[in-house]
């Protein structure tokens, strides 16, 4: 399972299928990570700086994040895409292919101007979130989201 979860400024990644419960998460930050709570991540439960150290220490790489830099994510589904904005310019996007064995992602490309901030892992992600949401295989096609999902 992938979710993401976000604030103004800051986004966390959560990749379940990494996790070997070693709970570092949970007594770095315990007013952000509480799993007998539902979502059991609470961005908003401790400072930003605290966040980021305690995801730093996760042995498994299930948990990452990256600073959102004013960046927008949507999910278009009638476009059949995720989109990055900064302010009202569209910088960014991944595309998907609706099949019969699920999404294909296609396509994730970010303005090179843009690059090295985390904005395509968030555009992957929030395609992958929505696509479990509906219980709807996702199925990683372009080289990064391949990498990404790996
Ligand atoms: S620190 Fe990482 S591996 Fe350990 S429980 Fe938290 S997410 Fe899982």
């Amino acid at each position: 399972m992938h979710r993401l979860y976000e604030n103004e400024d800051l986004t966390i990644f959560w990749d379940s299928d990494k996790c070997y419960h070693a709970k570092k998460c949970v007594t770095g930050s315990p007013g952000v990570f509480d799993i007998q709570k539902k979502p059991w991540i609470n961005i908003n439960g401790a400072p930003n700086a605290e966040i980021w150290q305690t995801i730093s220490k996760c042995p498994s790489g299930a948990l990452s994040c990256t600073y959102n830099h004013g960046i927008r994510i949507l999910f278009d589904e009638e476009g059949c895409r995720s989109v990055a904005y900064d302010g009202e310019k569209e910088i960014g996007e991944c595309d998907y292919v609706a099949g019969a064995n699920g999404w294909s992602i296609v396509h994730t490309e970010v303005m090179p101007e843009y690059g090295g901030r985390g904005i395509a892992k968030r555009l992957v992600y929030r395609l992958v979130e929505e696509a479990e949401k509906r219980k709807i295989p996702v199925i990683p096609v372009c080289s990064y989201a391949v990498k990404v999902l790996q």
